[in-house]
């Protein structure tokens, strides 16, 4: 539910002709920022109201992406609208409820969010309010850690940790770095609760970078000791980072700075950033992979690409995710996701790994389906460097006592 701040001043003291003119320009923004699914309305007066369906599967990635949206609402608001040769300045008071398999009505829903645009403009105007006090309290936060990131970045509180990749034959020779933020008097926290927001305010181009070289870093660090014990590095990519104008630049000199072998670098992609732009993403990675530079799916299975995309982008590798891992020794569909998904690799020359391998039995399981390398708290979970290198030289020890199915 949005409200026009001063609106009723505008309309009055230049007129009707100028309020007009204006709410049909402020009509236009609001349309420019919603996709073709969502419906925009003028309820009356200077209110408007909008519905967008499917806005998360949960309750932070709801709050997450209405906070996205409605950044994007106020930024269109940030520049004066040319109105009838006067330049007027207004904002959205934006009050929000959710529907989601609750009785209430339609007029209900309405009154949620009427009550909670109207705390939004007690509250200052130009600012957004949650009918849900937990949901609202999810928006607190959500704008407690923007913040504090922000000054994050800048001090660089990050750290990485290393997790092991474990192949049946010849042991650990790979590791995925997965960030950690040591936040100052709170403590370490994990990636699933700042990279989102990372993604939506666009820090994860500045940050995403320093883990890339990071990385590198650790990975030259550890062949200068000697450590030949990992070969390649793999790093997340989220889809913004990838996107940006900077990235391929920000891989290169990366690697050229560090002098490790382009083929020691593996970016994990998701199927999201298979969704849009298909050709433009496809020709980046074209040209990573000509330079050297391996490509991982992550998570996959829990987004919605294309088989024949994956068949025509040049990657080398699928992560099985662990949500299908979990079960599988108990979960029927599970075994069967996963047994045709390391088939369908086999046969497309696609290396395979599973994430989220935590028993024996997983193991085994996975081994009989022609699964042969394996990540997971079995073997460690993420390590800082310092002890990482540790563990490995355990697994490897323990890999020769036929730990690990061959
Ligand atoms: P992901 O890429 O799917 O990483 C795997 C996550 O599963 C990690 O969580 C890891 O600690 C956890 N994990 C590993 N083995 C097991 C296991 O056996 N059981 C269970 N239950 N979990 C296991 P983490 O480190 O909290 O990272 C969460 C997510 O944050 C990552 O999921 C990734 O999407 C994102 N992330 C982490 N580091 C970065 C980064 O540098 N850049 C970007 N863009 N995203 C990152
Ligand atoms: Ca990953
Ligand atoms: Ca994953």
């Amino acid at each position: 539910f949005i409200d026009l701040d001063r609106f009723k001043t505008i309309n009055d003291s230049l007129g009707h002709n100028v309020g007009d003119e204006l709410l049909k320009q402020v009509s236009r923004c609001l349309q420019s920022v919603l996709i073709a699914e969502d419906t925009v309305a003028r309820l009356g007066g200077d209110e408007f109201v909008i519905i967008i369906n499917d806005i998360g599967f949960n309750n932070n990635e709801a709050v997450t992406n209405v906070e996205c949206i409605a950044q994007k609402i106020s930024t269109h608001f940030e520049k004066p609208f040319a109105v009838l040769g006067h330049d007027l300045h207004t904002s959205p008071s934006i009050g929000v409820t959710f529907f989601p398999d609750k009785e209430d009505t339609e007029e209900d829903f309405i009154r949620q969010a009427d009550n909670a645009m109207y705390l939004a403009k007690k509250m200052g105007r130009n600012t957004l309010r949650f009918f849900d006090p937990s949901l609202q309290y999810a928006a607190d936060k959500w704008l407690d850690i923007e913040n504090a990131l922000r000054i994050a970045v800048k001090e660089k509180q990050f750290e990485l940790y290393y997790q092991p990749q474990l192949n049946a034959q010849n042991g650990c020779s790979s590791a995925e770095a997965l960030i950690r933020w040591n936040r100052p008097k709170v403590g370490m926290i994990s990636p699933d609760d700042f990279i989102p927001i990372c993604e939506t305010t666009g820090l994860i181009v500045e940050l995403g970078s320093w883990v890339i070289l990071e990385a590198c870093q650790q990975l030259a660090r550890w062949q200068a000791k000697g450590h030949d014990l990992v070969t390649r590095i793999a790093v997340n990519v989220s889809p913004k980072q990838f996107r940006h104008e900077s990235f391929e630049s920000v891989v290169i000199s990366a690697l050229e700075s560090t002098a490790i072998s382009p083929e020691s670098l593996e970016l994990e992609i998701t199927e999201s950033l298979l969704l849009e732009d298909v050709h433009e993403v496809s020709v980046k990675m074209v040209r990573l992979r000509k330079y050297g530079i391996h490509f991982s799916i992550d998570d996959f299975g829990t987004g919605y690409s294309s088989l024949s995309y994956i068949k025509r982008l040049p990657i080398h590798k699928i992560k099985i995710d662990q949500t299908f891992v979990r079960d599988l020794s108990t979960d029927e569909d599970d075994a069967c996701i996963v047994e045709s998904t390391i088939a369908m690799a086999i046969k497309m020359n696609l290396a395979v790994i599973a994430e989220g391998v935590e028993t024996k039995e997983q193991e085994a399981l996975l081994n009989t389906f022609g699964c042969h390398d394996y990540q997971g708290y079995l073997y460690s979970k993420p390590l800082p460097a310092k002890k990482f290198i540790k563990i490995v030289e355990k697994l490897n020890a323990a890999y020769g006592n036929a730990d690990i199915p061959k």
